[in-house]
């Protein structure tokens, strides 16, 4: 059997610009905390984005986390969320001890609904932050989401952990809302081997963020706290990883819309079948392609065709407000997302795999058809 074909695995750029950095930090000893790395990998990804602030953070929950208390978000508050996400999106308002709402997704861009937001709203106009996610790269509706949390006063953070390299009508996705957060963790776009960031326009704040994610060391000689403070900050050693990526995100980028466009070619004719959507004022960073399907064949025999020749793929994110740890907070929608869940198959979007793979990917698919 040939070696593993994986989802989404780590892609070191093939110059070794990450090592170079790395081994910076180690001919400087700055191994950590902080340091060189640290701070030009927030610099050249804020430039990359177009933001003014970003704050490197141990993970992309971390930086939800941090953004939830720079919103205010405290014990009984109300916070909006994607309910087709994955829980790291929803945990730290837990953290807050605050209460999700989840909201429903649409078909027309898989993320949440802005007519399923407005119902939310005036039900709960007094909810202190959304939290929107931009699930496989695709951008969800901002202009609509925008409007309607500037209208209820409500903070906007948007979980971009999927969509680095995403534009949403020529704006990087991220820089729409009060504070955007995205992710290096292993199957990422591009990855730290773990590691998160967060953005924002307000200087100030991400200022802020910097310190309690720093334990809230007060300035003095001895140890001072006026705050409660988090262990939250990245390593110069991971920054280092980070800044040799960010060389080759254009890259992958290109390498997931092409994996995306060969399956769509390849695979949009079968009965059933029906990509993600990819609206004119998006440019995804195609993270992962998925479909559903609604026809004979379905997902389970698409992840068992595959699994048997060591390919990995799965089924799109469980809804949120599905799972049995938060399933007794607030839902409003419909069933887009539970329908996206049950019909839905993320195929293997490794930038690794070759033509081949990609053709040996598509031929144990379309054979599911043959059977019928
Ligand atoms: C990966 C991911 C996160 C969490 O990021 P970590 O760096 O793993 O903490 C949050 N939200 C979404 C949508 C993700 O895919």
């Amino acid at each position: 059997m040939g070696k593993r074909i994986y989802l989404s695995s780590p892609h070191m750029s093939e110059e070794g610009f990450e090592r170079k950095y790395v081994e910076e930090a180690f001919d400087t000893n700055w191994i950590a905390p902080l340091g060189e790395n640290v701070n030009k990998f927030e610099e050249e990804l804020a430039e990359k984005v177009g933001i003014k602030s970003a704050a490197a953070l141990s993970s992309g929950t971390a930086a939800i986390h941090l953004a939830l208390i720079a919103a205010g978000v405290g014990e009984g508050d109300k916070v909006f969320c994607s309910t087709l996400t994955f829980s790291a999106s929803a945990n730290p308002i837990i953290y807050q001890n605050a209460a999700p709402v989840f909201i429903d997704s649409n078909y027309e861009t898989w993320n949440m609904c802005p007519d399923a937001l407005e119902e939310a709203f005036k039900k709960y106009p007094e909810v202190k932050a959304v939290i929107v996610v931009h699930l496989y790269g695709l951008s969800a509706d901002m202009d609509r989401i925008v409007e309607l949390c500037n209208k209820y006063n409500a903070v906007l953070i948007e979980d971009a952990a999927e969509s680095l390299g995403t534009y949403y009508k020529g704006k990087h996705s991220g820089t729409f809302g009060d504070y955007g957060i995205f992710s290096f963790n292993g199957n990422k776009i591009i990855t730290t081997s773990g590691g998160g960031m967060l953005i924002s326009n307000h200087e100030e704040k991400v200022a802020k963020i910097r310190f309690w994610a720093t334990q809230s060391r007060d300035q003095a000689r001895h140890f001072q706290h006026s705050e409660l403070g988090f262990n939250y900050r990245m390593s110069n050693v991971v920054a280092g990883i980070g800044r040799g990526q960010l060389k080759v995100l254009n890259q992958r980028v290109g390498k997931k819309k092409y994996i995306y466009e060969f399956y769509k070619r390849e695979l949009e004719g079968l009965e059933g079948v029906t990509f993600m959507p990819v609206n004119d004022w998006d440019e995804p960073n195609y993270w992962l392609s998925a479909m559903t399907l609604t026809g004979e064949v379905r997902p389970i025999d698409i992840f068992e065709a595959l699994e048997v020749e060591n390919i990995e793929s799965r089924p799109v994110w469980k809804p949120m407000h599905m799972q049995p740890y938060f399933e007794k907070y607030d839902f409003v929608g419909n069933d887009v997302s539970e329908k996206l869940f049950v019909n839905g198959v993320c195929l293997p979007s490794d930038t690794k795999m070759t033509n081949s793979d990609l053709a040996k990917i598509v031929e144990i698919i379309k054979r599911l058809w043959c059977k019928q």
